[in-house]
């Protein structure tokens, strides 16, 4: 199938209020030019030169998405261009962000990585960790980032059970967050999980925010 066809096909499947996140990462900025020609204008990519690089060959209504793991030492390079950063996976990162945004003179959006994979290598937040991080007003205080909700990763399995029970838990904790520590933040509102093989389940379990790569682009070259 096509880029465009691939992306007419997904948009048709998804339910009212569930956007996609087309994952461009690897490749080439021709291919992104045919999804926006597609109609498509929410993008993610995992590593800061490869934004930088892309971000300005593309228009400027592009809504890019920085879904990949940020080092530090990356933080400025990214707050320049990323409209929404999905993977803050620590404190340390999420103040470094806010206070680098404050230095651009820009707002960022972000959304906080929930750890509910088994793979050890996958990062982000225990889920009763940042519940108790939360609470503990630990997320307050930001003048220049706006906490908009939760991103997460499954299991790489083919057991689907595993991968439901993940996202349930990944939704149960967005709206624990929502009920308590988050109630007072009306723009708390996206739960970004869901990529090519899971979209299915992550939409059944209340995902608003679906990053496909593969089942757009086709496989990426490394
Ligand atoms: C690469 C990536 C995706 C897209 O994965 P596909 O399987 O190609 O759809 C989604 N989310 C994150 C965080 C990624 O790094």
């Amino acid at each position: 199938m096509s880029i465009a066809d691939s992306i007419k096909d997904i948009n048709g499947q998804l339910p009212q209020g569930v956007r996609l996140v087309a994952v461009s990462k690897f490749h080439p900025v021709e291919a992104v030019k045919e999804a926006y020609d597609a109609g498509q204008r929410v993008f993610g990519e995992s590593r800061a030169q490869e934004l930088s690089v892309k971000a300005p060959l593309m228009p400027g209504d592009v809504e890019w998405h920085f879904i990949g793991h940020l080092q530090t030492n990356k933080a400025r390079q990214v707050v320049q261009v990323a409209h929404v950063i999905e993977s803050v996976d620590s404190l340390k990162l999420l103040r470094l962000i806010d206070s680098e945004a404050a230095r651009a003179g820009r707002t960022i959006d972000v959304l906080l990585q929930l750890h509910v994979a088994r793979e050890e290598a996958k990062s982000g937040f225990a889920p009763d960790e940042l519940l108790s991080l939360a609470d503990a007003g630990y997320l307050e205080g930001l003048t220049n980032t706006r906490i908009r909700g939760i991103m997460a990763m499954a299991t790489f399995t083919d057991d689907e059970a595993q991968i439901a029970r993940e996202f349930a838990t990944v939704k149960q904790t967005f709206d624990t967050l929502k009920a308590g520590a988050m109630s007072g933040n009306t723009s708390f509102d996206e739960i970004s999980m869901g990529m090519s093989d899971d979209w299915h389940i992550a939409v059944q379990h209340g995902s608003t925010l679906v990053r496909i790569g593969t089942a757009i682009f086709g496989a990426r070259q490394y």
